[in-house]
């Protein structure tokens, strides 16, 4: 039981978000959607406007005002609302900027302000930038590589800011590639396994950059979920003002993701098996590898990722088939 505890969702219209939000409600916790549907979609959250558990707010975080709102009688925040996408960030530094960095703080005074028990936000595996090391450790990263990854990375700044300077309890959770139902497969900045899954199923060939050996640790939307919870929730002290890699931790390339993709497709197309693959220039600010050690969130949040890669990637292919064929 949840105890009619509240939870704050900011970005609850975003693909993360959303499924946060069915998932707490689902747990009878009380929750509020922060968003402004600048990459979010009203139908993501169509089924909870009935909940008398969901309220919306259609706003924005870069507006103080609207955060000093949102937060009243909240006790968890989940801060998921930023703008997406490494290209983004090269073509619009600013308003990522303006976003990810000031709405964050706009979201971390409001909720210190109103005294809200946890703040756990969404902080990027962009934050390793050009440390080529593998696995990737929490306290080891290099230089951030776009304006978004700076972003992320003032994030986790500013949260131990108001960790040790007003007693703050941030976390922050540092997800790596994260895929499944309600990803956005549509757009200029789409994720890669979204994009890729729409255009086979319309028997287009999807373009991959590079020579398709990138691996990254793709993340199950269940993991991530399980993550925000252990880190809202947890009461081991020693686990708190810090950040965690949320991924599964195992790493697949871009041609066997594709390989992957066409074998489960052709579980209902078989034509899909055919569809051919092309190959372009790889992209300023992609890294050629990411890998994550989960351990500090085995030892610390009792983290146990329930969805391998693969059996992720049926459920979530599953779901495209069944939701946008
Ligand atoms: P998303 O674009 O689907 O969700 C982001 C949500 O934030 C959207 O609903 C959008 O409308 C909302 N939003 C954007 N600007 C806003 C503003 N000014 N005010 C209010 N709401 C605003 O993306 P997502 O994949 O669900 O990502 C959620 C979070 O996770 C983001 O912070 C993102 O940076 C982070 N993240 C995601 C991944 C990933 O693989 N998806 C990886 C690392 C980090």
């Amino acid at each position: 039981m949840a105890d009619n505890k509240s939870i704050l969702i900011t970005g609850g219209a975003g693909f993360i978000g959303s499924n946060l939000c069915e998932y707490f409600l689902k747990k009878e916790y009380s929750v509020v959607c922060l968003d402004n549907f600048a990459t979010g979609h009203k139908k993501n959250i169509l089924p909870f406007l009935e909940n008398k558990n969901f309220k919306l707010i259609e706003g924005d975080i870069r507006d103080r005002e609207t955060c000093k709102n949102a937060v009243q009688n909240i006790d968890y925040v989940l801060h998921q609302a930023a703008l997406g996408s490494v290209p983004r960030s090269i073509q619009d530094p600013l308003t990522t900027n303006e976003v990810n960095i000031n709405g964050f703080l706009n979201m971390l005074v409001a909720s210190r302000d109103s005294g809200v028990k946890r703040f756990v936000y969404a902080a990027s595996s962009s934050t390793y930038g050009d440390s080529d090391s593998l696995p990737k450790i929490e306290d080891k990263i290099g230089k951030p590589l776009s304006p978004y990854a700076i972003t992320k990375y003032v994030n986790e700044l500013y949260a131990e800011i108001f960790s040790t300077t007003y007693g703050m309890e941030t976390i922050g959770l540092r997800y790596f590639n994260v895929f499944g139902r309600k990803q956005d497969p549509k757009g200029a900045y789409a994720a890669v396994i979204p994009k890729f899954v729409m255009q086979l199923m319309q028997h287009e060939s999807p373009i991959i950059n590079g020579d398709g050996n990138y691996s990254r640790d793709f993340t199950y939307i269940d993991n991530v979920i399980q993550m925000n919870e252990l880190a809202m929730l947890t009461e081991n002290t020693k686990a708190l003002n810090t950040i965690y890699n949320t991924a599964f931790g195992d790493r697949t390339t871009l041609n066997d993701l594709m390989k992957y993709l066409k074998l489960f497709l052709s579980d209902y197309d078989q034509k899909i098996s055919e569809v051919n693959v092309l190959y372009g220039p790889n992209r300023v600010g992609d890294i050629p590898h990411s890998l994550a050690s989960i351990e500090k969130a085995k030892e610390f949040l009792s983290y146990s990722p329930k969805y391998s890669f693969q059996e992720g990637l049926k459920e979530a292919v599953k779901w495209y088939w069944e939701n946008l064929k």
